[in-house]
């Protein structure tokens, strides 16, 4: 097999991250498990984009955001919200809560009172119901301590009300008789599973109904058609950004499953979830952190307990590292090589963006995991099931660099051992390092 380390060398070509955004449709993507800071590079590369779209998720994870205007945690808005001009998508694949959305657009207006929401959400996106939640709560509580560490949004009853064909889709709360017939229909079987297997009350489908209408007026103003919208865009020349949620990682076909999201988190999907012909894309910046986090269960190879953990913890993102929607303490530990370099090939990624590298300034050795090792042998390819629950990291050490280096705009101003890091990583994942982070604001870049 190819390996992508072929497709760099030494002096893999770099880019200015302010220029202009290179080709017309690029998606932002995770490479780990979420929280790679997607949010702060989406915002950064909006300030060039015409359009933002969110194509899969919903308000399960959240997008933190620090900007002129204050800090905000972005559940289902897009990161373009707040850059000018910018038309942002909420799109077919996406799990929309229009409760819940009202709510966000409501916080954001708390802080910027004459806040002009630019957002088209697509009329195919299926929507987010009271009993999805409930659902999700029921069967989090029944598995006992089996749990997924669900954040309890309705994500996962919400797909898989979805694939089986009998979720309501946006429009058709517009429908009047013909949406109540639908509901009535979706809630006989619905009660049926709240009754039966989870001991709770039935819904009645009629409350549901003026649900539903309570959030028309609001939601009518935003509803469009964003797959002919995007194709006329797209055809224009129009530079797209493609947004996603959490991380490779955690894509059910690729990821660390069950311990997956129920939406596909790889970038091959945002042709699907926002609607543009895959050969539209043609840039995939996969986002990863100088070290890795991770919220929720699941194999975490590189994980520290403790002291060590706590340590990095508390230094890591803008206040600590603590979910953005659960406020959860997240998972830490070391950078690892042999999960980011799968998640990148996941991602289809052309290049990687790195955030978080100003936290590792407190460490005289940075460890790096560059092998895992199971059963007695060096595993380099990201293993699956049983033999990922074994795996221990094979780390390499690296000089620290220990010094505070969030003030430094330009690579060649960074500490020799800050260089040699972001090389030896580059060199470990096979791409080339597009855009250096050094800190959560907007304008703590790295020129490379
Ligand atoms: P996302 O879901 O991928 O957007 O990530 P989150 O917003 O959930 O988590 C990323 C965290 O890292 C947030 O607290 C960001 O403010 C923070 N962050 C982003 N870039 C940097 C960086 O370069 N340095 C530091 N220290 N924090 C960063």
């Amino acid at each position: 097999m190819l390996s992508l380390l072929c497709l760099i060398n030494e002096t893999a070509e770099r880019v200015d991250i302010m220029s202009e955004i290179k080709d017309n449709v690029m998606a932002i993507v995770g490479a780990n498990w979420g929280d790679e800071g997607k949010g702060k590079i989406t915002d950064i590369k909006a300030q060039m984009a015409d359009v933002v779209v969110r194509f899969q998720g919903g308000s399960n994870a959240g997008h933190t955001i620090l900007n002129e205007y204050g800090k905000f945690a972005l559940h289902q808005l897009p990161s373009g919200i707040f850059g000018r001009g910018v038309v942002n998508v909420i799109g077919n694949g996406c799990a929309l809560n229009l409760e819940y959305l009202e709510k966000e657009m409501g916080t954001v207006t708390y802080i910027v009172p004459d806040m002009q929401f630019n957002l088209m959400i697509d009329q195919r996106v299926s929507l987010v119901l009271p009993h999805h939640i409930m659902l999700d709560a029921l069967e989090e509580e029944r598995r006992g301590d089996r749990q997924f560490g669900s954040t309890k949004a309705g994500i996962a009853p919400f797909y898989s009300e979805k694939y089986i064909k009998e979720s309501i889709q946006f429009s058709e709360i517009f429908d009047g008789e013909r949406l109540k017939e639908r509901l009535k229909h979706l809630y006989d079987k619905v009660n049926l599973t709240l009754e039966h297997l989870y001991k709770a009350p039935a819904v009645d489908y009629m409350d549901v109904y003026d649900y539903l209408m309570k959030y028309k007026p609001f939601a009518e103003q935003y509803m469009g058609d964003s797959f002919a919208f995007l194709h006329k865009a797209w055809k224009e020349g129009k530079k797209i950004l493609l947004e996603g949620q959490l991380g490779a990682l955690r894509d059910p076909s690729f990821g660390i499953y069950p311990y997956v999201t129920s939406s596909h988190t790889v970038a091959g999907f945002a042709s699907v979830g926002a609607g543009l012909p895959p050969y539209a894309i043609n840039c995939i910046m996969a986002v990863t952190k100088a070290y890795s986090s991770c919220v929720g269960a699941g194999p975490f190879v590189t994980e520290w307990f403790d002291e060590q953990a706590e340590e990095l913890r508390k230094r890591g993102g803008d206040a600590g590292e603590y979910g953005a929607t659960t406020g959860r303490p997240r998972r830490v530990g070391p950078f690892d090589a042999v999960a980011t370099r799968y998640g990148a090939m996941c991602q289809g990624a052309t290049e990687l963006a790195m955030t978080g590298i100003d936290v590792l300034a407190y460490m005289s050795e940075i460890p790096v995991c560059v092998a895992y090792e199971v059963d007695g042998k060096h595993l380099t390819d990201f293993p699956t099931g049983a033999q990922l629950d074994r795996a221990k990291p094979v780390y390499e050490m690296l000089p620290g660099f220990k010094e505070d280096i969030r003030h430094i705009r330009n690579f060649d101003d960074l500490p020799e051992n800050a260089k040699n890091y972001v090389r030896f990583i580059e060199k470990q994942v096979g791409l080339p390092i597009t855009l250096l982070s050094n800190g959560p604001k907007r304008d703590e870049i790295v020129n490379l």
